[in-house]
């Protein structure tokens, strides 16, 4: 029983396993269908320009179009209502396949994006296509103010775009070709719908309206008729058989649909085939304009379908008008351009003019402050080189003059001289003749004659140092500094003057300061500003009781050595003090009046000063200071003046 069973299922399962089979083949089988319709079915973007963001496919003019787009098997055609801006966007990431636009736009769209047309849209009035269309510029019936396209100037402009819809484009392309966008200031408001177009016009908010020809025309039967509101009157009317409306612009084609650039023509001719296929017209007749009275014959109901699509139109007229106002707009822009670059050309230029200004002052004033510099350089130079010249010429009149005083002075000392070398003659003399009268007399004291021989000897060099010492005095020479010790100086000074000196009966005071540091003198110089100083004290103390000189040194400032001759003289008048180092200024007789002078000049020349006053009691005193020079100071200076 139980294996009988299980035969029974076997056999039915069996027999079943062919049907499951079946049953899972179609329906995976239907699943492939339905998917292989999604997805052959390709998506082709087709752009609308539409200014109503809320617009859709269901209700719109476009509807019918659509519906035999997408009778294709093969594609789904998908609207897109954009507006100009979002058509461009999407035109150049080529995200749209299709475009259908206004015929201004559109060119300026085949212009940027390569676009095609293809098509052109016919509107049906009384039946009958037209593939052309114009716009109307309308004025309250009692308003005269506005009979021409020109009158339009600073008035108050509404627009209707929207429900039509004219593009902006259009408007300004419109306007512009009857010069009145560049020539007048024009307030343009932009209307979605036809009523509150009309209540703007009857209530004078603004002076005039545009819309496409025929949709006031439209309204006024359906409304003003009805509402007996009077008519708004139509601005340069213009009639013609292309056209079933009066129209105030030239005529310019409907819109077009375009593919896009990558489109290929056998999608494109599908496309094209498709829209064809309306249904045939039925005859019709132009709607009768009879002098602005509009009688419209058929209602939208009579129509098989609002819009059709022909061949596309002749586009020449647009080109024309396009280019004319693009050409217009250019020259425009051109003019404001070649304006402003013969503006900035002209600013350059005076800039560039006034930089050369600027430069050609500057560089004349330089090459000026160059010549002026150069100049005064020149006259510096050669003041330089004449005070140079003078200097030396002065400097070589002076050691002239010192060594004229210094023979003079030893013509003066002549006698005081002869008498200090008459002392060591006779003591030779003296000395001599003791040795010849011992060898005479045969005294062979050989000891004694050596020794007189050698006072002779002593007093011949004494002798001789006079004569060296005279020699040396008015001996002419270059001036030779040497570091000397100021003390030294006087002790060999007042050896020279020693007879005259005693001869006078003057007694020397000495208040000498010890360890002085040597100074940087022409040791002959400083004698001889020494003898002429102390020679002078000697003679103004002539006739005075107990003559006397006192000399000193002494460190002063810790940089200079002073030294003073002072004597107990006659003194100097108030007013000779003045003068009394001037050139040839003397109170003597046989007086050069050259003495302080050249003393002066040369304690000048050794960058110190000699100075004169009278003693508060009695007497002169002449002061001389000779700065202190480190040897240091001096090779520093000679090492750093090595061409001196
Ligand atoms: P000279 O001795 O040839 O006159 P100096 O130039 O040496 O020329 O002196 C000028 C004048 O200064 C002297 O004539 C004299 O009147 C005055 N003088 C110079 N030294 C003294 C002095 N120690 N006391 C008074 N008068 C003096």
């Amino acid at each position: 029983m139980t294996m009988t069973r299980i035969k029974l299922l076997f056999i039915l399962f069996l027999f079943f396993i062919p049907l499951i089979h079946a049953a899972q083949n179609e329906s995976s089988s239907s699943r492939l269908y339905n998917s292989s319709i999604l997805m052959e079915k390709q998506r082709i973007s087709v752009g609308i320009l539409s200014y109503n963001p809320l617009e859709t496919l269901e209700g719109s003019r476009w509807k019918l179009s659509f519906k035999r787009l997408n009778s294709h098997p093969d594609y789904i055609f998908i609207p897109q209502f954009l507006d100009i801006e979002a058509l461009q966007k999407k035109l150049n990431k080529d995200e749209l396949d299709f475009v259908i636009i206004d015929a201004f736009s559109y060119l300026k769209l085949e212009e940027e994006y390569g676009i095609q047309h293809m098509l052109t849209r016919n509107e049906l009035y009384s039946k009958k296509p037209f593939s052309l269309e114009g716009l109307s510029l309308y004025t309250k019936s009692n308003n005269y103010n506005i009979v021409r396209f020109l009158d339009l100037k600073d008035k108050k402009i509404a627009v209707l775009a929207g429900n039509i819809p004219i593009s902006k484009t259009f408007l300004k392309q419109f306007l512009f070709k009857h010069g009145l966008i560049i020539d007048f200031n024009i307030n343009i408001e932009i209307i979605n719908e036809v009523n509150q177009l009309l209540n703007l016009l009857d209530s004078t908010k603004v002076d005039a309206i545009i819309a496409k020809s025929g949709v006031i025309e439209k309204k006024f039967k359906k409304q003003y008729v009805l509402n007996k509101m009077p008519l708004p009157r139509l601005i340069n009317p213009r009639q013609s058989w292309q056209a079933p409306f009066l129209h105030s612009s030239e005529l310019i084609p409907e819109w077009p649909i375009a593919k896009a650039w990558f489109i290929e023509n056998s999608l494109a001719n599908q496309v094209a085939s498709l829209l064809l296929s309306s249904p045939k017209l039925m005859d019709g007749q132009l709607i009768n304009v009879n002098h602005g009275e509009y009688n419209i014959n058929e209602s939208a109901d009579d129509f098989l379908e609002q819009y059709q699509w022909s061949i596309a139109q002749d586009y020449n007229i647009l080109y024309t008008l396009f280019s004319l106002t693009k050409n217009n707009q250019a020259l425009s822009q051109n003019d404001h351009a070649h304006l402003s670059s013969q503006f900035q050309t002209i600013v350059v230029y005076i800039i560039i003019f006034f930089l050369l200004v600027i430069l050609s002052l500057f560089l004349r004033s330089s090459r000026d402050l160059n010549n002026r510099l150069t100049l005064s350089k020149q006259s510096l130079e050669r003041e330089i080189n004449e005070r140079q010249l003078a200097q030396e010429q002065a400097l070589s009149h002076h050691d002239e003059l010192a060594h004229v005083t210094r023979l003079s002075t030893m013509g003066e000392m002549a006698s005081g001289l002869a008498h200090e070398l008459n002392q060591p003659l006779s003591a030779i003399h003296t000395y001599v003749q003791g040795c010849i009268r011992r060898i005479d007399t045969g005294q062979d004291n050989l000891e004694e004659i050596v020794n007189a021989l050698k006072l002779t000897t002593q007093q011949a060099d004494r002798a001789a140092g006079i004569i060296r010492r005279l020699r040396s005095f008015v001996r002419k020479e270059q001036t030779h500094k040497t570091y000397s010790d100021i003390n030294n100086i006087i002790h060999e000074v007042l050896s020279f003057l020693d007879s005259q000196l005693k001869n006078n009966n003057i007694k020397i005071r000495l208040q000498l300061q010890d360890k002085l540091a040597p100074v940087l003198v022409d040791i002959i110089q400083i004698e001889q500003v020494l003898v002429n100083l102390l020679k002078n004290a000697s003679e103004s103390l002539i006739n005075v009781n107990g003559p006397g000189i006192t000399i000193s040194t002494k460190l002063v400032r810790d940089d200079a050595i002073e030294l003073c001759i002072i004597d107990n003289g006659h003194g100097i008048s108030k007013d000779k003090l003045k003068r009394i180092f001037n050139p040839f200024f003397t109170t003597k007789n046989s007086g050069l009046g050259m003495g302080l002078s050249i003393s002066k000049s040369i304690i000048e020349a050794h960058d110190g000063k000699l100075y004169a006053t009278n003693n508060t009691i009695q007497g002169a005193r002449f002061c001389l200071t000779l700065p202190l020079i480190s040897q240091n100071n001096v090779l520093e200076g000679r090492s750093g003046n090595n061409n001196e």
